[in-house]
């Protein structure tokens, strides 16, 4: 490396960018590997004594897809920000490295890409002190790094990229990541890498490395010469707290292996890294936190150490559960039998709508009268008809109008339902004047499983296809906000408009049980006070005793008013008023 500590300072980007085009002649290193040996860590410098299975990952770097489903302290995150680096500095393109929250993203901004280029000669001589150095843009060599947070659409949509990083896959904002996708599309390079811990069966990158070649890493038993892969199960021998093979049950060396993949013909490839094959791994360590028992130990055990997806048994429904909740009826074809009906009607597009439509009973359950997909809104007015639908509850979006109209047909008995997240504002509030449901999503899913799990929503025993599917479609997790405070979230991990359409068809209930509750405190009822508190009569024009002639002035001393019941009383009636009109 030319040292050019006695060069004055340089002001302009020109000046720069001139030098980095004489230093490309003379030392640029070319390849990744070189490149990375060059850029130290906050944690240390390149190691495939200690990290064997990273050789592979900074051998290529022209890949256009990689997946890595990981644990976590095993220097993957270090490997991503260096691959983004490499690309803004040699190849001067434009990196976008997206993280969950922008949080996050001050500290990785400041912690993790100001150290690395602190602690490296090379890329201090690359890279401009202050001039375009901020927290969301980095200039390093020719390139710029982009770093964003999933949270911000606007802020996604400002970058046009040449490559992106998705770093913590799984606490990204799902909904945005298409958007980040989609910034790559002008780009003739266009490569991406998604990284992360896995959460739950079939969400996130756990989906994405199932989808992918699958690659695992390979080890040979010095012993009887077993060509193996490293999982809990075959090779952890609990007793010894040693790596055995799967075959003899001798100690296994796991520094010397190969990426193996279980589908070579597919395009996108996809690591899994466990702790399991790290050769320094402390294994009775490990062993000690599988032992652990809390619904968060045992799910950090496999996401965090086995690099490993993990669904806890109530996290979503069961076939069991919804089997459960079935009863031997199928459903008629109208009713007219005057109980009261509510129907929930999800709407995925202007052709394609789930309804249920329920009957309820007086001991609080309710059976289904309609179970099914409808193919416009035209069919809606026949159902609120053929099966004498009292109170409606339908999806706001994304068919907003057609919604509106439904609605403004049956004034004052078909709400429009937005979700808001999880812990904004109250559960659940109705605008009766605007024929408006606003829902915490968390919380009217809560209540939808709760039905189906209590045996209180009893379903028909012929459903309709794909709907027990949708309803096994949402599993709780507990995700962190913007702010990192931890809360209860639904991850979609499928189609799920049956799900939403009970869901709707619960909310519906909810607004009609509001509404006779409002009706029945807003109707005049006259009551002697004395019913409520101990008032004795006052005796005032009589005389105070039966044989006295002193009249009686009204005064007692009798009073006893059981304040606290009265009290009681009115708070209770105060809070159902507010929150009917909020
Ligand atoms: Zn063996």
């Amino acid at each position: 490396v030319t040292r050019r500590r006695g060069s004055p300072e340089l002001s302009t980007v020109s000046q720069l960018r001139r030098r980095l085009a004489q230093d490309e002649q003379t030392q640029q290193p070319k390849s990744f590997l070189d490149w990375s040996l060059r850029v130290p860590e906050p944690k240390g410098e390149l190691d495939f004594d200690r990290f064997p299975f990273q050789r592979e990952l900074y051998a290529d770097h022209e890949d256009p897809d990689i997946v890595v489903k990981k644990c976590t302290q095993i220097g993957i995150s270090a490997w991503a920000v260096r691959w983004a680096m490499f690309y803004a500095d040699v190849l001067g393109v434009t990196v976008l490295y997206v993280f969950p929250h922008q949080r996050q993203l001050m500290d990785f901004a400041d912690t993790r890409i100001a150290t690395i280029i602190r602690n490296s000669p090379y890329l201090r001589s690359r890279t401009l002190e202050a001039a375009v150095q901020n927290k969301m843009l980095k200039q390093i060599g020719t390139g710029v790094m982009y770093l964003r947070g999933s949270e911000s659409v606007a802020d996604l949509q400002s970058v046009d990229a040449d490559v992106l990083v998705l770093d913590e896959n799984d606490l990204l904002d799902q909904r945005n990541i298409p958007d980040a996708e989609r910034r790559l599309g002008a780009s003739a390079l266009g490569l991406i890498r998604r990284l992360g811990v896995p959460s739950l069966p079939g969400f996130g990158i756990a989906q994405l490395y199932a989808e992918s070649d699958s690659r695992r890493w390979h080890v040979r038993c010095g012993s009887c010469g077993e060509r193996q892969p490293v999982t809990w199960h075959a090779n952890v021998d609990i007793e010894r707290c040693l790596r055995v093979c799967r075959r003899c049950r001798k100690p296994l060396d796991v520094s010397v292996g190969e990426w193996v993949a279980e589908f070579p013909d597919r395009d996108v490839r996809g690591y899994h890294v466990s702790r399991l094959i790290v050769p320094g791994l402390d294994v009775k360590q490990l062993v000690r936190r599988s032992r652990q028992t809390s619904p968060d130990e045992v799910a950090a055990f496999h996401n965090k150490d086995l690099g490993e997806e993990y669904s806890p048994a109530d996290s979503r429904l069961t076939p069991e559960v919804i089997a459960n909740a079935q009863r031997d009826y199928s459903c008629p074809t109208s009713y007219d039998g005057g109980a009261l009906v509510t129907m929930g009607a999800d709407v995925a597009s202007v052709r394609n709508l789930n309804v249920r439509i329920s009957l309820h009973r007086e001991d609080g359950t309710k059976s289904a009268l309609f179970i099914g997909e409808v193919e416009s809104f035209d069919y809606l007015p026949m159902l609120m008809e053929d099966y004498h639908v009292h109170v409606a509850a339908i999806d706001g979006q994304p068919e907003h109008r057609l919604a509106l109209a439904f609605a403004a047909r049956y004034s004052g008995r078909v709400f429009l339902v937005h979700y808001r997240d999880a812990g904004m504002g109250d559960a659940i509030t109705v605008d009766y004047p605007n024929a408006q449901i606003s829902a915490d999503r968390t919380v009217a899913i809560d209540r939808t499983l709760y039905g189906i799990r209590k045996q209180r929503n009893l379903l028909p025993t012929p459903l309709p296809p794909n709907y027990a599917e949708h309803l096994q479609a949402a599993a709780r997790v507990i995700d962190e906000d913007a702010r990192g405070r931890r809360r209860a979230v639904y991850r979609k991990l499928g189609a799920d408009d049956y799900l939403h359409a009970e869901a709707y068809d619960d909310l519906a209930r909810y607004a009609w049980d509001l509404s006779q509750e409002i009706q029945r405190i807003q109707q005049p009822t006259y009551v002697l006070l004395e019913d409520y508190i101990d008032l004795p009569r006052s005796n005032l024009g009589g005389y105070l005793h039966e044989d006295s002639h002193e009249w009686d002035n009204g005064e007692t001393d009798a009073l006893d008013i059981d304040e606290e019941a009265l009290a009681d009383e009115i708070a209770l009636r105060k809070k159902i008023i507010e929150h009917a009109f909020r």
